[in-house]
């Protein structure tokens, strides 16, 4: 028996359920009160596919979009000719002129860097949307100084080239329930952001992540800015449900095939797992090459036929074993779940996270771009 003939195994696939994004978007924004939901569909939404993931966040509720850098901006800019997008990154000056060109928002963190915008702007001939950042203790991009991003505020509204659009800032602690330093990065720039909206009423004020979103409705000011939320994932590394979040990423893949093992007999490079007695051991076509690290060697377990089974042996570019145990009914062709539901059992980009010493946020953005996104339905 073989699956590698049947049309309904597929190597390995990441499907993405767009109408779960739909409905964690929708649950995000009915938690807002007037705020607006900017949906993050950086690095590839997270690893979802980030412009069926921006189409469903609109469908959601989402009423803007973010990304990191200005191509993202760009590419997302094709698929959406009239949605807000903020590319929130520093920028170098071709990027700075492509994030324009592409109308979207951006970043503005200290005065050279307005001047340049400002500059760019003009020759393009339309003015550019602005949002300053205020450094309230994330430690990166930003100014810190409140007088001084008071004055850079200050000085993008009075530039005709220039629009004040935004004042910003990021949290560093918003997934630590209890931490005490996000109380105090939420008043310094509270304090900020008065004096901003001083000078231009409609500035958008924002601050707030997913956790941020999720735990301090004090943090939602006039826009919150979702990312890991919107795809089910939980920004404090529990059970999504929890929060009414539903995961909409499965990476599944196939049991290739299915051979005996004699007792002592090995699995993979360096001869990490032998097996104890006789056993079963499965091969799935897929490898850290696809995204499922190196790292889960001996320390993960995968789903088929609804059971979990042991990762065994060193995981390679395209190949890993599982130990189906003495006796087995897995046959060639069954698929086989890394992460997603079968039956009744899950396992989450969590779990794997929690596994791997790492956050969700980087298991679905390791999924590489072997791995064909598909969204069914
Ligand atoms: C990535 C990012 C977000 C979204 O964060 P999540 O924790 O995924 O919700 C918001 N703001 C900035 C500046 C970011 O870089």
């Amino acid at each position: 028996m073989s699956g590698a003939g049947d049309p309904a195994v597929e190597r390995a696939v990441a499907r993405v359920d767009l109408g779960a994004v739909e409905r964690n978007c929708a649950s995000l924004a009915s938690k807002l009160s007037g705020a607006e939901l900017c949906a993050v569909v950086k690095a590839d939404g997270y690893g979802h596919g980030a412009a069926s993931c921006a189409a469903a966040a609109l469908r959601g509720g989402a009423s803007r979009l973010a990304v990191a850098a200005a191509v993202e901006g760009e590419e997302l800019r094709l698929h959406f000719p009239e949605a807000p997008i903020l590319v929130m990154g520093a920028l170098t000056e071709a990027e700075l002129r492509r994030a324009l060109i592409a109308d979207c928002d951006i970043a503005i963190w200290r005065p050279g860097f307005a001047a340049l915008a400002a500059r760019l702007a003009g020759e393009l001939g339309s003015p550019a949307r602005a949002h300053v950042k205020h450094d309230s203790g994330m430690g990166r991009l930003g100014e810190r100084d409140p007088e001084v991003v008071v004055e850079l505020a200050r000085s993008v509204a009075a530039d005709q080239s220039l629009q004040l659009a935004g004042i910003w800032t990021h949290f560093a602690t918003a997934d630590e329930p209890g931490d005490e330093f996000f109380g105090r990065q939420l008043e310094a720039f509270r304090a900020v952001a008065g004096r901003v909206r001083e000078i231009e009423p409609s500035v958008l004020v924002h601050a707030a992540n997913s956790a941020a979103t999720l735990r301090e409705p004090g943090s939602h000011f006039d826009m919150v800015r979702c990312g890991v939320a919107i795809y089910g994932l939980d920004p404090f590394q529990g059970d999504p449900s929890g929060n009414g979040l539903e995961p909409a990423l499965e990476l599944r893949s196939y049991v290739a095939d299915v051979k005996r093992f004699e007792p002592g007999a090995s699995a993979g490079y360096g001869r990490s797992w032998r097996a104890e007695g006789e056993r079963w051991v499965g091969l799935l076509p897929v490898g850290y090459g696809d995204g499922v690290r190196r790292g889960l060697s001996n320390q993960a377990e995968v789903l088929v036929s609804g059971r979990r089974y042991p990762v065994v042996g060193t995981i390679s570019m395209d190949n890993l074993t599982i130990d189906l145990g003495p006796e087995t009914d897995v046959r060639p062709g069954a698929e086989a779940v890394l992460i997603g539901r079968q039956g009744s059992e899950v396992i989450l980009a969590e779990e794997l996270a929690r596994r791997l010493g790492t956050i969700n946020y980087e298991v679905t953005c390791g999924i590489s771009s072997r791995v064909p996104r598909s969204h069914p339905g």
